[in-house]
């Protein structure tokens, strides 16, 4: 059950590897959240074709990071009435820059962020979680070492396939990602704690799925 307390416009932040995402699926799917992800909303733009998403593959092509008007532009193409829907940010604002840019947002469409929670898990078990997934190049079912392992050591319960490790998942990638969480979007949540204490809640991501989401729905004051 939906409280008239609870949040109607929230901002999730957690770092990669945090288990955020499905934290917020499972939110918006009990709750009736709309998920706000920015980067789904680009690789949209670049499926459809149209002009906006030729200028988003444009920068993407080169590396570079899509420049924050055309993410407003996004925003305003994916959002018709935001002061109505039930939103949920899940991993925006990420830079100081995005939140001039949500800042905006909010007074354009006339609509304001209710809550910031922030799913705190140290660097150590994000790395562990994200270099521990492994899925199978034959069936594609995933595994954890950690979490859900196979029954043999890198091998596939179902057709005993030797399993892979996902491009984003080598050590490399997993660190340069944290490295970025930290100089980027930590100062975003020291900002907010900052500015607007008082709707800033943080949960403890280093339990159990089931206890992180039951510890989420009671700082949000939502009643399951
Ligand atoms: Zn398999």
């Amino acid at each position: 059950m939906v409280t008239a307390a609870a949040p109607m416009h929230l901002v999730m932040f957690g770092r990669p590897g945090s288990g955020k995402s499905s934290l917020a699926e499972h939110l918006g799917a009990e709750f009736g959240y709309q998920l706000i992800r920015t980067g789904e909303m680009l690789r949209e733009a670049v499926r459809r074709g149209d002009f906006l998403g030729a200028r988003v593959e444009n920068h993407l092509a080169r590396g570079d990071l899509v420049p924050d008007e055309l993410i407003f532009e996004l925003l305003e193409i994916n959002l018709k009435s935001p002061q109505k829907a039930r939103l949920l940010f899940d991993g925006f604002p990420r830079t100081l820059g995005q939140v001039e840019l949500l800042d905006r947002f909010e007074k354009k469409l006339g609509f304001a962020i209710d809550c910031f929670v922030d799913v705190v898990v140290t660097r150590e078990d994000s790395v562990a979680r994200m270099t521990g997934r492994r899925v199978c190049p034959t069936c594609g079912a995933t595994y954890h070492l950690l979490a859900k392992p196979p029954r043999l050591p890198e091998t596939c319960d179902i057709d005993g396939s030797h399993l892979e490790k996902r491009k984003d998942d080598t050590m490399e990638v997993v660190s340069f990602r944290q490295k970025i969480y930290e100089e980027q979007t930590q100062p975003v949540i020291n900002h907010y704690l900052a500015v607007s204490p008082e709707i800033c809640r943080s949960v403890d991501g280093g339990q159990s799925v089931d206890a992180v989401y039951a510890e989420t729905c009671r700082v949000l004051g939502v009643r399951r």
